[in-house]
């Protein structure tokens, strides 16, 4: 079994749409970024790539190729669980915390983790999305952006 992290932070921007875990959340402004900035996807998909021992998000999806300019941040996670599948390894499980002052995130949970299981092809109980704030204190807690945590697992295709 093989164990990864990944972190991300984006700040915000007015007249940006808000997207994490590949859904659209409702917000007066969205994260700023060359892709689409989920933040979300992006902490899973590092996990991921860091327990399969490939390098990093930034690696394989440079920020300076204009491929990715307003990419589809869970299109490129879907990319990255086929680079994984190609290693021999199989997602064993992901958690994840988002740390959001606003917009409150529970109402959307759950499309998140649909919308992530289906990128990463497993099961929605493998994969954990949770929420909290920062009461107040931090970049975050001011409002200047959303950071995401997360962990995964990897198993060898052939363990059972
Ligand atoms: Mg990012």
């Amino acid at each position: 079994m093989r164990i990864g992290t990944g972190y991300d932070c984006h700040r915000f921007a007015a007249g940006r749409r808000l997207i994490l875990g590949g859904v659209e959340v409702p917000h007066s402004q969205g994260l700023l970024g060359h892709s689409d900035a989920d933040v979300l996807s992006h902490a899973i998909g590092d996990a991921l790539l860091g327990a399969a021992g490939l390098g990093d998000l930034g690696w394989h999806f440079p920020d300076t190729d204009p491929r990715y300019r307003e990419a589809s941040s869970i299109e490129l996670l879907r990319q990255v669980a086929r680079l994984v599948r190609g290693e021999g390894l199989r997602v064993g499980n992901v958690d994840a915390t988002v740390v959001a002052e606003r917009p409150r995130l529970a109402p959307h949970i759950d499309a998140m983790r649909s919308a992530l299981a289906v990128a990463l092809g497993v099961d929605k109980g493998l994969v954990s999305v949770k929420a909290t704030t920062t009461e107040g204190l931090g970049f975050t807690g001011r409002e200047e952006g959303i950071a995401a945590h997360a962990v995964c697992l990897l198993k060898e295709v052939d363990e059972h």
